[in-house]
């Protein structure tokens, strides 16, 4: 890749953010044929959130819409590697949900029977079998756990550098340190960008901006739902392997694994914390190491080595934004990602088509960027009972 060749004057489809969103709709885009796409990119290569990521792939979660959504997601990332002729080192080690109040185990019930509606193997696991997936685990304070063996880890930097490799090869052009710093209509439509003096033109514009899409939108002059938030995540000193699968504890919004170095990577999110600085915060990570050390007290042994924080964007009902903005023909949205990782192969591909066919899939029609104005938002039991309870 020539990073100082000149910009086109003009491309078929211009993506701005070439965050995982973007890099996965571009290798989509040009495995259906689509010639002279362009992808421009503020910032350095993972610099933004697909960068900072916990690297947790859920393929179920406890609304129907969002465990077909994110289950075919997770099929993708099965046969990845092979198609992007890279490898993505995605790991199948199970990912295990626990619930430690009451409340959470019913919710966990039900979203067995989601799970078992929408054909995905998952299994409420009994205290013995419990014992040995998760032998570390404070067992005394689980009221349930649910498990998905079909599901794991993907580390990002691997993901993101193979989608990078698949784009370049397929022809995409790729700048970064490019900020897009206008969007131009004309006769009703989007008609390009502009980056600095310079002009380009599009057919199409696809915002794939992260914690960004709202000033986007705005540069667009549309309206878009959601927000910039900050999440959080450190890693411990490497100890023996104590946690096999990817876990989440639910009654406390905290994500974790343990790395094949033997780190446990993993944070906790806390309300109400600065949502524009990328700086250590000490009360998150305080938050984070309160739940290891009362979840698997043998981490209390362990130092944090490193901490770090990244941005995304979240919109009303945390989930993505994905599909034709209604309000600028020519203009389309992957935003509101709080699971942006786990999510990107099915949003590029789900994307794509809805960009090159005009269909739109069952499993991307909930997500609508028009839902909320249309009184549809998608309920995901899950992330609302931790997050207003
Ligand atoms: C600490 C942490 C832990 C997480 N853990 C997980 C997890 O375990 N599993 C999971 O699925 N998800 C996780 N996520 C969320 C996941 O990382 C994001 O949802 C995903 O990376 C979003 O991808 P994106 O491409 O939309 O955004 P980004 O990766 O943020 O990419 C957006 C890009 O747009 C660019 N941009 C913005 N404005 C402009 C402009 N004007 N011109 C040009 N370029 C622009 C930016 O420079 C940036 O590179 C986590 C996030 C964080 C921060």
């Amino acid at each position: 890749m020539n990073l100082n060749a000149p910009l086109p004057k003009r491309c078929s489809i211009l993506i701005v953010g070439a965050g995982i969103q973007g890099l996965s709709l571009a290798f989509n885009l040009a495995e259906r044929g689509v010639r002279d796409i362009l992808v421009l990119d503020a910032g350095y290569w993972q610099g933004g959130a697909s960068g900072r990521n916990g690297t947790l792939i859920r393929g179920a979660f406890s609304s129907v819409e969002w465990t077909r959504f994110f289950a075919y997601s997770n099929q993708l990332w099965h046969g990845l590697s092979r198609r992007l002729g890279e490898n993505v080192m995605y790991s199948m080690r199970g990912y295990s949900m626990i619930g430690e109040r009451t409340a959470t185990a019913e919710l966990l019930h039900r979203t067995r029977e989601v799970h078992r509606e929408c054909g995905i193997d998952s299994q409420l696991l009994a205290p013995a079998q419990l014992r040995r997936v998760l032998p570390a685990l404070a067992h005394e304070r689980v009221s349930a756990a649910l498990h998905l063996p079909g599901s794991g880890v993907a580390p990002h930097h691997a993901a993101m550098h193979a989608y990078h490799k698949a784009c370049e090869r397929l022809g995409v052009t790729l700048r970064y340190r490019t900020p897009v710093a206008a969007i131009d209509r004309s006769a009703g439509r989007v008609s390009g960008v502009r980056v600095g003096e310079q002009r380009i033109d599009a057919d199409v514009v696809v915002l794939a901006g992260g914690a960004n899409s709202n000033a986007l939108a705005q540069m667009a002059g549309v309206p878009l739902e959601g927000y910039p938030m900050r999440l959080e995540a450190m890693a411990l000193e490497p100890t023996r392997p104590l946690i096999g699968p990817a876990v989440a504890l639910l009654d406390r919004l905290c994500y974790m694994h343990q790395t094949a170095r033997g780190e446990v990577v993993g944070g906790a999110e806390v309300a109400e914390r600065p949502q524009d600085t990328l700086n250590a915060d000490v009360p998150v990570m305080a938050a984070t190491a309160k739940a290891y050390m009362e979840m698997f007290p043998q981490l209390g042994q362990a130092r944090i080595l490193r901490q770090w924080a990244g941005l995304v964007h979240i919109s009303p009902d945390f989930g993505p934004l994905l599909g034709a903005h209604p309000a600028l023909p020519g203009l389309f949205v992957s935003a509101g990602w709080c699971y942006g990782h786990a999510g990107a192969p099915a949003a590029g591909e789900l994307l794509a088509r809805a960009i090159v066919e005009g269909t739109v899939d069952e499993r991307m029609k909930p997500f609508a960027v028009e839902r909320f104005v249309q009184g549809r938002p998608v309920v995901e039991p899950g992330i609302v009972l931790s997050h207003f309870e």
